[in-house]
């Protein structure tokens, strides 16, 4: 067990108040470390040094070479911790070791490729009426809260730290309160490789306090948040105290779109891989499978046949796919949706409940769970369960799959499984979704925007958009005449 302090202006502190919160592993109830428990006060001293930094202009006006070089050595320290970076993900949040190396390995990768980017951000010239030298300079927004969930820890931490210092920014991050470890161990890196005091701080605890204070306090120039919908709605209407600038990464209930036409196992791989990875705790997660009729039944048998595959376990153990659920808390949410759906007349196929033996009593783990039969205004089928629950509703034409797809609130992720490649751009092209995949899903490159439609979310991270969600855009002007102008 280990006694974790906070980073706020380059030095390892408490919460003022001198409370902990105990971080325990979802697989077996250990303790694994103790994390302070901040408050609006301690977010307030992290907000105000995050000013001061930003203001005094030391990292902002370092070069874009130097800051760039800063973050490469973020991403080598990153791999140098490869083996406990990837422990700590595992234990903290629940992830197999699989999924969790590949976090780590993304987590160095978006290090580098914004430490590349810091040199490339540029403006433009332009040509003006009146003969003027008009130049378009790019500059860094300023004070940035980050928040972000437990899903994916380390990762989420990265997307939103890596553009936001290659574009100058400074910032405070708070973790999920549920999984806050991989960040501080992030933040010693911080330390070690030699960013200046107060560029970035890091302070635990829960939502209700230190995050509000990160959206509502006016010293903050731009919140960015990872998570639930809901927050993000209260995140944005307190960040409107100061027109703060705002992007939202939420929620989703992702369509799987199965045609007759599909390479069969590829599919069938495909589908278990987007419904059940990180034990469908992902905002992308394909959570509605709409298959074809002509093929529905012998899919779905395919589907519950391969399910078994999936053991699950604690993390570290050999051979485990699937993991338990971050929190008990988190159990029951997923547990009243079971209910929900049988209460609702959906058909359980698989799973549904709690794995029996000595090895998970202590655990919140839930079995793989897949409904069939289930219809379009079932709760199941609309609301974001975040576990690892697929429900599979069955249609006859392309354009019942297009309207059924796009019958949802959100707008995140959305696959196309057929071999006919006309038909797969026919048919993405007609989905509201921000993230699209053709035979595969879940693929996530630090190249390519990510972010939703709909109610899930405002902007994009990664890739050159999430660069630009980090830098303001201001005009010069430089009048070419000496004589005076004479209006009055
Ligand atoms: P959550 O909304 O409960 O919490 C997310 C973060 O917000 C946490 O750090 C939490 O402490 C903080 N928070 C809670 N209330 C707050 C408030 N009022 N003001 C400011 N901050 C507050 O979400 P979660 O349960 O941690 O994560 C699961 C959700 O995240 C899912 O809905 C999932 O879809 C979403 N998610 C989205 C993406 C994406 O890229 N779109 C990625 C991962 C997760």
């Amino acid at each position: 067990m280990q006694e974790y302090k906070m980073l706020i202006d380059g030095k390892w502190v408490s919460a003022k108040s001198g409370k902990t919160r105990d971080i325990t592993d979802p697989a077996n109830g250990d303790l694994l470390a103790k994390v302070p428990e901040s408050n609006s006060e301690d977010a307030k001293l992290a907000i105000e040094a995050a000013r001061r930094a930003f203001d005094s202009g030391e990292w902002r006006k370092t070069s874009a070479q130097a800051r760039g070089k800063l973050l490469f050595k973020v991403s080598q320290a990153i791999m140098n911790h490869f083996d406990k970076f990837v422990e700590m993900e595992v234990r903290d949040c629940g992830k197999p070791r699989r999924e969790a190396e590949f976090d780590v390995t993304d987590a160095a990768n978006c290090f580098e490729y914004y430490g590349g980017l810091a040199t490339k951000i540029h403006g433009q010239t332009m040509q003006t009426p009146d003969g003027s030298v008009s130049l378009i300079v790019r500059e860094p927004i300023g004070v940035c809260g980050q928040i972000v969930p437990w899903n994916y820890p380390l990762l989420m931490s990265c997307w939103k730290l890596a553009p936001a210092l290659a574009a100058g920014n400074c910032l405070v991050l708070k973790p999920s309160e549920l999984t806050p470890l991989s960040a501080l161990e992030l933040g010693k890196i911080f330390t070690e490789v030699g960013f200046p005091p107060g560029v970035v701080n890091i302070i635990t605890g829960p939502g209700a306090g230190a995050g509000e204070e990160l959206a509502s306090n006016p010293l903050v120039d731009k919140v960015a948040f990872t998570g639930g919908t809901v927050t993000g709605k209260k995140v944005m209407e307190n960040a409107t105290h100061n027109i703060k600038n705002v992007t939202l990464e939420l929620g989703g209930k992702n369509p799987i779109l199965v045609f007759e036409d599909c390479n069969f196992e590829s599919a069938v791989d495909w589908t278990l891989f987007a419904a059940f990875a990180n034990q469908g705790e992902v905002c992308s997660a394909g959570s509605r499978l709409l298959v074809q009729k002509s093929i529905h039944r012998k899919f779905v048998d395919e589907l519950v046949k391969r399910v078994p595959r999936i053991k699950l376990g604690h993390g570290l153990a050999e051979g485990v796919l699937m993991g338990p659920l971050v929190s008990a808390a988190h159990r029951d949410k997923v547990e009243s949706y079971i209910k929900i759906g049988l209460a609702e007349g959906a058909k359980l196929l698989c799973g549904g409940k709690r794995p029996e033996g000595a090895e998970y009593a202590k655990g919140n783990f839930v079995e793989p769970t897949i409904f069939d039969h289930v219809t379009p205004n079932m709760r199941i089928a609309r609301e974001e369960i975040f576990g690892p629950v697929l429900s599979v509703i069955p249609f006859e034409t392309e354009e019942e799959a297009i309207a059924l797809a796009n019958d949802s609130e959100y707008g995140l992720a959305a696959g196309v499984f057929t071999s006919n490649l006309t038909r797969g751009h026919r048919v993405i092209n007609q989905l509201r979704a921000g993230i699209t995949w053709i035979n595969n899903y879940h693929p996530t490159y630090n190249e390519m925007p990510w972010g939703g439609y709909k109610q899930s979310g405002i902007g994009r991270e990664l890739g050159l958009f999430g660069i630009e969600a980090y830098l303001e855009t201001k005009q010069i002007n430089i009048w070419m005449d000496d004589n005076p102008i004479g209006w009055y």
